[in-house]
């Protein structure tokens, strides 16, 4: 057995894709992706008889919760409900990726089922039509734990050549960054681009414009694909918001924000009244904007401090930023660039549609 540190690939590409060719008598797989109790995500697979025409189509399941950190032992069901559906771009075919929200046996929703009440606000406030764009940035690892390509127990030269760069020493493992942005079109997922970042083995894509819950369940599907395929290649894929100390940029999630009074005519006033809304609420956002954000929100490499809320036109070190075209136009969007890499995307567009249009009654469960 691979010990931490060894390489587990134990996979032959020729021999599985003999097999991944045979056909399936007209049954359909689908993968059911949940997130666990560590913001982790965890999945399984389902045979079904038939291809589902839609997410109604797909029936509840349940999972063992004392092993994901979910449940107690003697009372382990966690019931995973379906609510979106995409095209599998590992199996290809009918096959399909589920995403799913955690319902305890008592028809209340799991401890880290975050989805539920961010859907609620999404839909309480659906006139507004609120898009969010978010910007995924994360680190790929070799299975030792540094990152990919980087001298072992050294380092590369200094940030600089890096961002958006091309060329032998100037990127690295691109293979799996080509072959994720390709996955997420294939499976109906909103990316919209896809760049080399600061650090070396570092990257971003960004997935969006989407409206409402959405964006959420995008995002996590692309974060359960990028997972998947970076294991072909061996690769670890890591979201921690500094994953190297010193001089070398963290890692963030960038949301960009509008509705649709932001967009239209004159918008920029409802850009400023947001402006004067999430400063009173900075400290309930930075809440659930990621764990260790304290370590990457240090003012230095394009970050603000995480004790003040700033925000400025095209200005890279406040906590959110209005694109330098927005201010011009007088409509448009706004950039929270406060979200660590490791940012629930559930929590945070709930949280920022929260504090724009007021919470809701607490919910009665029967
Ligand atoms: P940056 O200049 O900060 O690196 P990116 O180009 O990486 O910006 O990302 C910008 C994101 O903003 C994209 O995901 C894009 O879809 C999103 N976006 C663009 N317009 C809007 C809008 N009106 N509302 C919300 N998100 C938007
Ligand atoms: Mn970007
Ligand atoms: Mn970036
Ligand atoms: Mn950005």
């Amino acid at each position: 057995m691979a010990g931490v540190g060894e390489s587990t690939i134990v996979s032959n590409a020729t021999n599985l894709a003999k097999f991944m060719k045979l056909d399936q008598k007209g049954k359909v797989l689908a993968e059911y992706i949940w997130i666990d109790g560590s913001n982790g995500l965890r999945n399984k697979t389902k045979t079904l008889s038939e291809a589902p025409k839609s997410v109604d189509d797909l029936p509840e399941w349940n999972f063992d919760g004392s092993s994901t950190g979910q449940a107690p032992g003697d009372n382990s069901d966690v019931y995973i409900r379906p609510v979106a559906m995409y095209p599998d771009p590992i199996r290809l075919g009918e096959n399909v990726l589920v995403m799913c929200e955690t319902w305890d046996p008592d028809g209340t929703p799991n401890k880290f089922n975050y989805r539920h009440e961010a859907a609620r606000l999404m839909e309480a406030n659906a006139k507004h039509k609120v898009w969010f764009g978010l910007e995924q940035e994360y680190t790929l690892l070799a299975a030792d734990g540094w990152p990919y390509g980087w001298p072992k127990g050294g380092f590369p030269g200094p940030q600089g050549p890096y961002y958006c760069g091309v060329g032998t020493g100037r990127v690295y493992c691109r293979d799996i960054v080509e072959a994720h942005h390709k996955a997420c079109m294939y499976a109906g997922i909103n990316i919209s681009g896809t760049n080399a970042e600061v650090m070396p083995a570092q990257w971003e894509y960004q997935v969006g414009p989407c409206e409402g819950i959405d964006l959420g369940d995008q995002l996590w599907v692309s974060r359960w694909l990028l997972h998947r395929i970076a294991e072909e290649f061996g690769a670890k894929v890591s979201f921690q918001p500094k994953p190297i100390p010193g001089d070398w940029n963290g890692a963030g999630l960038h949301t960009n924000v509008s509705s649709k009074e932001m967009r239209e005519e004159g918008g920029m006033k409802f850009i400023e009244e947001a402006m004067k809304k999430l400063e009173k609420r900075h400290v309930e956002h930075i809440k659930v904007y990621g764990e260790d954000n304290h370590l990457r929100m240090t003012g230095a490499h394009e970050t603000s401090s995480i004790d003040k809320f700033t925000w400025g036109v095209a200005d890279r070190g406040s906590s959110v930023r209005i694109p330098r075209a927005c201010a011009r136009e007088g409509k448009g969007y706004f950039e929270d660039r406060r979200p660590a890499s490791n940012a629930d995307p559930y929590q945070v567009t709930g949280m920022i549609v929260e504090t724009l249009y007021g919470s809701l009654p607490e919910e009665k469960f029967n």
